[in-house]
């Protein structure tokens, strides 16, 4: 797993430029959660940006980090650069999960797998990191989240 420094530096830097003037995000919700890979900070934002609004998160893993950005991190996007150029070179480094693409080698889009991100990770990046967290079951189960989970059932549904 990468951490969200790593990951910002390996993204281009108009994708970060592009973070910091289209983007405005607006934190869902930020709790402290357990999952397989052990417990983390959960920060899940919708980001409104000039071509369209989407829903992204952030797991942050090493907890005991003074800065979270030094965290290893997990993340998503539900938009389409995610999808085609991101996703399977951070699944590669255990910092996403095949969710969005079909999961295969990408030969024409980042095939060299670099680790970088999309502009609205790169906004969430902003915040998620000191935004203030709360413990998970005083948290309600947000519709993003039903989305996001029944997207990653998926596919498991469709190969029995
Ligand atoms: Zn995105």
């Amino acid at each position: 797993m990468l951490t969200l420094a790593k990951i910002l530096k390996a993204t281009p830097r108009d994708v970060i430029t592009r973070a910091n003037t289209q983007c405005s995000v607006r934190i869902v919700k930020s709790i402290y959660d357990i999952d397989a890979n052990g417990e983390h900070k959960f920060v899940l934002g919708n980001v409104k940006a000039t071509d369209g609004n989407r829903v992204a998160a952030i797991k942050f893993y090493q907890l005991n980090k003074k800065n979270l950005v030094n965290s290893e991190v997990w993340v998503y996007c539900s938009c389409p650069y995610h999808k085609y150029y991101c996703e399977v070179a951070l699944a590669h480094y255990g910092s996403t999960s095949i969710i969005e693409s079909n999961g295969k080698y990408p030969f024409v889009n980042n095939s060299r797998l670099v680790p970088f991100t999309c502009k609205h990770i790169a906004a969430l990046a902003r915040k998620a990191p000191t935004v203030r967290a709360v413990k998970a079951k005083t948290s309600r189960i947000t519709s993003q989240e039903i989305e996001l989970m029944l997207k990653q059932i998926g596919p498991l549904i469709k190969g029995l």
